[in-house]
């Protein structure tokens, strides 16, 4: 059975490894099956485009898309990410409570530093 990960989509993460250790970032896609994290400004890569003529169907004139750098985030591992707590306002570990709402079990998030519930 493949590890829960307790990073979402809209978390704010402190990264604990890597070129960027230090940095904070918001969660841009949380990708479950690979374990790993997109985070917006963190592990960006530069991907040089070059100039390409394209062609118009009607054969007069075309367009040229103009070449240059563009910059990605790259997905890293989830374990080189601490999620900021909402709350406190620092990197923290998380717990998840059991709760009942409207008679269904939910798991929530809670911060291992100040027990306040992550998700809103
Ligand atoms: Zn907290």
């Amino acid at each position: 059975m493949s590890q829960t990960m307790k990073i979402k989509k809209g978390d704010v993460v402190h990264v604990l490894r890597g070129k960027d250790a230090g940095k904070e970032g918001r969660v841009l896609e949380a990708r479950p099956k690979d374990g790993k994290v997109l985070v917006e400004n963190i592990n960006v890569i530069k991907k040089h485009r070059r100039p390409k003529a394209i062609q118009n169907t009607t054969g007069i004139g075309g367009s040229v898309v103009p070449g240059g750098i563009i910059e990605l985030p790259a997905p890293l591992p989830v374990s080189n990410v601490m999620l900021v707590c909402p709350s406190c306002g620092k990197p923290t570990r998380i717990g998840t409570i059991e709760k009942t709402i409207g008679g269904k079990q939910v798991r929530i998030r809670v911060c291992k530093r100040c027990n306040q519930e992550v998700d809103r």
